[in-house]
């Protein structure tokens, strides 16, 4: 089978289509390739693809599952055309076209369309906290504000105002889908559709809440209070559980994730459990060895320079990083030596740097360094 095509552009809706345009969408392109109908060649095969389409997402657990790993995540036996929808071979494979549209409707023995007064989880919702370079490594606690779709707290949900109560719908008879039927060269069809007077609930409400205004449910500034592990990194999430938007028939609270942007520091730099830190020497330190104090996110920590260390040269700072998620163990801070050349020498230091040359057997001539830069003005401006 060619490479598959996404669910979504399949039916052309947007990715965050309602269940309601993801059917219409399905509903139009399936009287338009079903076999029965369109002769072309490729009808059969555009046919299936979109039917795997709509099977995937007018379930909201396939479709969580497609939305976050794409086709791997849906189940393979809806995979490609050799799985659910592999039956219909065509033309004469003896489905009415009204069975079909039964069994993927829901109808007689269906049921896996979703039934849309079924309580249902309200949607996830991500917020990004931003720690400093301390913080994600001690942990800490900050509080996360947001508005969000909550309870209505007026009518606790039901969308009635208070002393009323909802009604059975009138016209669906609180089923929330009504049959409806067409008229097609085949013959009659019956599809099943969201009830419109009260879209899907099965209820009625003839005294809407004055705060929500029916929908149940209301936009509040909501606090939560994140617990921020010690050792997280840049970029990892956690889940809090329910503290998303506000579920529909019922249904549960969705989650809340939120993503952790860690500062950089000035000093240190860090990747999971490590950190590494450059520790400035001046040649004479390292020449002569020293004892240091270096700063790491626990406190300065006395490290031995032995005598003739050399710049790039590394020292491990054992248990001196961050913690690590999982264990107890921290990791280490690597020390890196950079050694610094000194720079505006005084006449006394340049004297004893020349004797420090000379007492090795180097020589070091002021002439010889004035002979080179005027060659190099030569070299530049011609003629002096
Ligand atoms: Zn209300
Ligand atoms: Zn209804």
């Amino acid at each position: 089978m060619a490479e598959k095509r996404d669910y979504y552009e399949l039916l052309g809706v947007q990715k965050g289509a309602s269940d309601d345009e993801i059917k219409k969408a399905y509903r139009k392109l399936s009287k338009k390739y079903h076999p029965d109908i369109n002769k072309e060649a490729d009808a059969e095969e555009k046919f299936k693809e979109i039917s795997e389409a709509y099977e995937i997402l007018s379930d909201p657990q396939k479709r969580a599952a497609y939305d976050q790993y794409g086709h791997a995540g849906t189940d393979p036996n809806f995979g490609g055309g050799a799985g659910g929808f592999g039956g219909f071979g065509g033309a004469g494979a003896g489905f009415g076209f009204e069975d079909i549209f039964e069994s993927f409707f829901g109808g007689a023995g269906g049921g896996r369309q979703a039934d849309p007064t079924a309580p249902r989880q309200g949607a996830d919702l991500q917020y990004s906290v931003t720690l400093e370079f301390e913080e994600a490594i001690f942990g800490a606690e900050k509080d996360v504000k947001y508005n969000r779709e909550e309870t209505c707290h007026t009518c606790h949900g039901n969308g009635a105002k208070p002393g009323t109560q909802p009604e059975v719908c009138h016209k669906c008879h609180g089923a929330g889908t009504i049959n409806v039927e067409h008229q097609t060269p085949l013959g009659r069809v019956v599809s099943r559709q969201t009830c419109d007077v009260c879209h899907g609930t099965g209820k009625e409400i003839k005294d809407p809440c004055p705060t929500c205004h029916g929908s149940g449910h209301e936009k509040r500034p909501h606090t939560v209070k994140v617990n921020v592990p010690a050792g997280v990194e840049d970029g990892q999430q956690m889940r809090l559980a329910e503290q998303g938007e506000a579920g529909t028939n019922g249904g549960p609270y969705g989650d809340l994730y939120v993503v952790f942007q860690v500062k950089q520091s000035d000093i240190f730099d860090r990747e999971g459990p490590e950190i590494y830190y450059t520790l400035p020497l001046s040649f004479v330190q390292a020449a002569l060895g020293d004892e240091i104090a270096v700063p790491t996110v626990h406190g300065d920590v006395k490290l031995k320079i032995p005598a003739g260390t050399q710049t790039g040269q590394k020292f491990r700072l054992r248990g001196k990083g961050a913690p690590r998620l999982r264990g107890n163990v921290n990791g280490d801070q690597q020390v890196t030596v950079k050694i610094v050349t000194p720079k505006n020498l005084n006449d006394q230091q340049r004297e004893a740097l020349r004797t420090f040359a000379e007492a090795g057997g180097q020589t070091v001539s002021e002439q010889k360094e004035e002979g080179f830069f005027n060659k190099v003005k030569d070299a530049f401006g011609g003629k002096k």
